[in-house]
């Protein structure tokens, strides 16, 4: 039976001529294609600076620690993402903390932003960083939580992994418009993939020279950054904090800036389909992606909702029924606190309301840029005869 995945990657000859050319060059690692990828995405995103990693998982922990994150500061995110955002928080020893979503858009519900704060605020107990995470590629509401980050004094990194080519306002995701540091992945799934790899973008030249120290070792060649300089031995480098190695290798910058070049048709053509499943599906007894006024999608997922009530069936019933059938619908996220390492934490089931409801209705159906309109067809028909 031929299966029809929930994403995969969109992979061109010239993609492949890249990466070739690439190994044919004379630095396969932080050589001019990794700059020439920075360049090109902040330049794509209208930020100041880009600093390229393997994954976007390091590059939110680097954004942690060029934000001062460490042992004693507390971090909050969405229930709804990704483990990695909070895994990258935990790696500082800073403690994070989830936020409750909004039902329709399943990115943080400002009103449960605005009521911790409140509540934070009276303890003593705010958070040092907000990681808002851009579900499905859909942004969150970023102006009303940049007010909120003014009023309360946190900063904040956009996890942005599904998100690039969105944009929020007039702003693109990426633009830092409303936030100190953006990061996006290049993972296969995403909507370009440079292998494995992400990015931390940043207008803000101390931050950005910061990521670049804690993706290479915390090593510096610059002697204006040299903490001692003794003039009898020989100091070309010094290490003046613990850094990691998180470099991107030109290689895999090499598929990124190629694929770069495709963003635009990429993104055009995920919201052709998204149109699409507009249409196939708008009769089924389920609930569509509602898109915000101000956000401008990049549909890396499309996430449908499921009633139990409407059709008599669990969503986990529609997900295994879906499987079998070939068409390999995933759901994205568990609630983060609900995994076990968090629960030993001490998080409870039930934490946050909503996005326990989303977690029982959720299902992402099939979304990528090779994905025909005759495979969207089937996926209407083979859901329809599944729910009615
Ligand atoms: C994919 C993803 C990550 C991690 O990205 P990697 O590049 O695989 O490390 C983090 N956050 C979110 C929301 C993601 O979807």
């Amino acid at each position: 039976m031929k299966t029809i995945p929930y994403a995969c990657q969109d992979i061109s000859e010239e993609d492949i001529s890249s990466v070739v050319e690439a190994l044919r060059s004379e630095c396969l690692t932080q050589g001019p294609i990794h700059q020439a990828f920075e360049a090109a995405v902040a330049d794509r995103c209208n930020a100041k600076f880009a600093v390229s990693t393997n994954s976007a998982t390091s590059a939110l922990h680097i954004a942690c620690l060029a934000l001062g994150v460490s042992r004693g500061d507390l971090v909050w995110t969405s229930a709804i993402t990704f483990a990695a955002t909070a895994n990258a928080v935990m790696f500082t020893g800073a403690e994070v903390d989830f936020i409750d979503i909004d039902p329709r858009t399943f990115n943080i519900s400002i009103e449960c932003l605005q009521e911790k704060l409140k509540r934070a605020n009276k303890i003593g107990k705010l958070p040092k960083v907000v990681i808002p995470v851009h579900i499905a590629g859909q942004s969150c509401e970023m102006d009303s939580i940049w007010s909120l980050s003014r009023e309360y004094g946190f900063k904040i990194i956009e996890d942005a992994s599904h998100a690039i080519g969105g944009a929020y306002l007039d702003n693109l995701i990426g633009s830092c418009r409303y936030s100190d540091i953006t990061v996006f992945s290049f993972h296969p799934v995403k909507i370009i993939t440079s292998g494995e790899g992400g990015m931390a973008l940043t207008n803000d030249a101390d931050l950005a020279n910061k990521l670049k120290l804690y993706r290479s070792h915390g090593i510096t060649s610059n002697h204006e950054e040299m903490l001692w300089r003794p003039e009898l031995e020989i100091w070309n480098y010094q290490q003046i904090e613990l850094g990691y190695n998180y470099r991107m290798t030109d290689i895999h910058a090499a598929l990124g800036l190629s694929q770069l070049k495709r963003l635009n048709e990429f993104i055009a053509k995920r919201h052709a389909l998204a149109n699409n499943y507009q249409n196939i599906l708008q009769n089924l007894p389920i609930k569509l992606p509602w898109q915000h006024p101000n956000a401008f999608s990049s549909f890396h997922l499309y996430i449908i909702r499921l009633g139990a009530k409407e059709t008599g069936k669990t969503q986990k019933q529609v997900y295994k029924e879906m499987r079998d059938r070939g068409i390999l619908v995933n759901f994205h996220y568990i609630p983060v606190y609900r995994h076990p390492y968090y629960e030993k934490l001490g998080f409870k089931s039930g934490y946050c309301q909503e996005a326990e409801s989303y977690f029982k209705e959720a299902l992402s159906i099939p979304m990528f840029t090779r994905l025909s309109g005759d495979e969207q067809i089937k996926v209407g028909t083979i859901l329809e005869s599944i729910l009615t």
